[in-house]
């Protein structure tokens, strides 16, 4: 059995969805369809809100635009036996949406948990009409088996109550089901939650390690993964195989392809992913295993973070690396930080770390806690930040067998004066990273790009 996930471009207009339709039907039961909601209505859900919270009262021209286009789709692609109902269901979702806006409205307060209900409402409603237009198919809610628990500020899919709830939801599935992705509920409190923004490819491969499905269809709008965001690089190509890692690497530095927590279930299961396009579903598209293939390109592709904070901590107490490596990264996980790029330390005794700008606040108060007494004594002189810095990715399984490989691309990088902030000497085969100022991030992309690909 098969996994198919669509986007939001995929099952944004009515000329997409009957795409949609002709792909699934193609294919036998049973399947399994994960649709993320209408293209761009996640963002108007959350903007709608802000409205809402605000005080402006255009949240309700909002809503009624919302309205609207859900229900020219469903005259365009359900068929007329079916029609009412479908009506009369996403009719009542509008209205318990709106419900949560005046609620908003009238308080001029959304909390976290009011946010995470009101963009449910996306895929709640996308997977009704999708459900409806394809040939022989049932609709089974993510909100009963898709669990989340506390991570920090986060909420992280409960793999293990995940997976057997899925198992029950789908035992003995003969047909076509359709499933809303991103949505999921807490395993504690049963509210209503999301697996973050882009989770349906992860609710997806939820379904598909949990069913040892025989692939993972990530169906979207461009030809495959590529070695480049195309809006970006003009000239970038489609990768016709990559491995879990190399995809993992990308994705985790910055290509939005896939979801990047996605790829851990499947990959675990050994189930083949392949990144298709809904707008031409003849391409080959671009599959992913866990070896590389033979005619392999060597590398996959660039990818890059924007928002990029980089430490530094200085001082004698920088000596004794070991320590202050553990003491550094044990402090940051307890505060969920995650850390990217090492360098360091360098002659001048310093040792350097990037993470995710978001983080740049837990990430200092954690080392001015674990570090008080050194910072006290002076045995470290200071935490340097450095802000609005990128991080860009080069990704081949193998690629630190070529040792020149690094040093070409900052020379590269500094011709065009290009300032390299730091490069990555961590202990990954698999990818090559290079911090820089985000106003060089465009060329640095541009000149890297040339060079590798
Ligand atoms: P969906 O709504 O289908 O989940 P996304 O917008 O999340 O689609 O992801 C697909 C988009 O990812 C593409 O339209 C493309 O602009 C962008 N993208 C970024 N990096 C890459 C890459 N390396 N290869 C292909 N697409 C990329
Ligand atoms: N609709 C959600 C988002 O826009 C989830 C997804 O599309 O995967 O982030
Ligand atoms: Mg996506």
């Amino acid at each position: 059995m098969k996994v198919l996930k669509f986007g939001g471009t995929s099952v944004g207009s009515i000329a997409s969805l009957l795409n949609v339709k002709a792909i699934v039907e193609a294919i036998p039961a049973p399947v399994i369809v994960v649709v993320s909601a209408l293209g761009g209505l996640t963002d108007k859900l959350i903007a709608t809100a802000g409205l809402a919270k605000d005080g402006d009262r255009s949240y309700v021209d909002e809503m009624d635009a919302i309205a609207s286009r859900h229900f020219d789709i469903i005259s365009a692609v359900v068929g007329e036996e079916l029609r009412p109902g479908v009506t009369d269901r996403i009719s009542e979702l509008l209205s318990e949406l709106k419900r949560r806006y005046d609620g908003v409205f009238l308080l001029r307060e959304l909390s976290a948990r009011t946010l995470d209900s009101i963009v449910s409402f996306g895929e709640r409603m996308s997977s009704v009409i999708v459900s409806a237009m394809i040939d022989g198919a049932s609709l089974h809610d993510s909100l009963n088996f898709i669990k989340t628990e506390k991570w920090f500020a986060k909420n992280i899919a409960d793999q293990k109550i995940t997976s057997e709830a899925i198992c029950t939801e789908f035992e003995g599935i003969s047909d076509r089901a359709v499933v809303p992705g991103f949505i999921s509920t807490d395993r504690d409190t049963g509210e209503i939650t999301n697996l973050g923004r882009g989770g349906s490819d992860y609710t997806a491969a939820l379904i598909a390690a949990a069913l040892d499905a025989e692939s993972l269809e990530i169906w979207t709008d461009v030809d495959g993964f590529m070695t480049a965001d195309p809006r970006v690089i003009s000239d970038a190509v489609v990768v016709p195989h990559m491995t879990f890692v190399e995809s993992m690497e990308l994705c985790s530095f910055g290509a939005k392809v896939i979801y990047p927590p996605t790829i851990y279930p499947v990959f675990h299961k050994n189930i083949p992913i392949r990144i298709l396009n809904t707008f031409n579903p003849q391409a080959p598209g671009t599959l992913i295993t866990d070896t590389p293939l033979a005619d392999d390109m060597k590398v996959k592709g660039i990818s890059a973070i924007k928002g990029t904070a980089m430490f530094s901590i200085r001082g004698e107490a920088v000596c004794n690396l070991p320590e202050i490596n553990t003491r550094t990264f044990n402090a940051l996980a307890r505060r969920g930080v995650t850390v990217f790029i090492v360098s360091g330390p360098d002659n001048s005794g310093e040792f350097s770390f990037a993470v995710a700008e978001t983080d740049t606040a837990p990430a200092k108060k954690a080392l001015e806690t674990e570090f008080a007494p050194e910072l006290s004594t002076g045995g470290i002189s200071g935490i340097l930040i450095e802000e609005n810095l990128a991080t860009i990715a080069v990704v081949g399984e193998g690629i630190r067998e070529d040792a020149r490989l690094g040093p070409r691309i900052r020379n590269s990088l500094l011709r065009d004066s290009i300032h390299v902030v730091a490069s990555s000497n961590g202990n990954s085969d698999t990818t090559l990273t290079f911090v820089v100022p985000l106003p060089s991030l465009g060329r640095s992309l541009k000149i890297i790009h040339a060079l590798v690909v």
